[in-house]
């Protein structure tokens, strides 16, 4: 399976994932569909599937236009049939997801939206994260409850530490200063924010990251209790 980053609005990111025969793929989170389209164009895919993290606009931008353009399927959470558009195939919580080479177990991680959920490709060991987990930080929380949060970043955390994360933004520079500024003697983040800086001076997405990492240095995934997660969480909103 090959991931295509593809960057999108300001500082989101779109993934393409193809099969092993580079024919058929799917999008997940398609905030709008013009850079999608090109390059499944530039390469001739079959994009069979979209699969969506959750309803918020800037990950389901695209599904409208893609499904027209290409007959594709849309995948998301059962309970949030109503706000993911044009949804065909609705997964719940647990659940295997596959089709031919595509197959993918779906966490429900609630806390940014109630809905939201995760695209775990366990043989490939590749996590779609959404807006839950990102790079050295974790989603806003709109909907959900920090208990939410808190316990949907665990259930990521239990995963094999050399999973892969995939996460829905380029905001791992903004959440490497606030990890800094809150764990300024971790010299992992230190060793990290060097390595990362490096990569965005290329103009090189910093995704994806592995979770080894992101355990010993997202002060998100260190919290040890739901306190200091709440705690965590409200600074950052005003960091
Ligand atoms: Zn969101
Ligand atoms: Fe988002």
């Amino acid at each position: 399976m090959e991931v295509k980053i593809i960057p999108c609005l300001n500082d989101n990111y779109s993934y393409l994932i193809l099969d092993k025969n580079k024919k058929n793929a799917c999008v997940i989170d398609p905030s709008e569909s013009m850079p999608i389209i090109e390059i499944i164009e530039k390469n001739k895919l079959n994009l069979k599937y979209i699969l969506n993290t959750h309803h918020h606009y800037d990950h389901v931008g695209g599904n409208k236009e893609l499904k027209k353009k290409y007959g594709s399927k849309v995948v998301g959470f059962n309970n949030d049939k109503d706000r993911i558009p044009e949804i065909d195939i609705l997964v719940k919580n647990n659940q295997i997801w596959k089709d031919e080479n595509f197959e993918a177990k779906i966490y429900h991680i609630p806390g940014h939206t109630l809905g939201h959920i995760a695209f775990h490709f366990f043989k490939e060991k590749k996590i779609f994260t959404g807006d839950t987990l990102f790079s050295l930080g974790c989603g806003r929380i709109f909907e959900g409850t920090y208990e939410q949060m808190f316990n949907s970043l665990n259930k990521i955390k239990k995963l094999p530490k050399d999973t892969e994360i995939y996460c829905g933004h380029e905001y791992t520079l903004q959440n490497a200063n606030f990890c800094l500024a809150n764990d300024s003697d971790n010299s992992k983040l230190k060793e990290k924010i060097i390595k990362l800086k490096k990569i965005l001076n290329n103009n090189l997405p910093s995704v994806p990251t592995i979770l080894a990492d992101e355990i010993e240095c997202n002060v998100f995934l260190k919290a040890k209790d739901l306190e200091s997660f709440t705690k965590l969480r409200d600074l950052k909103d005003n960091f």
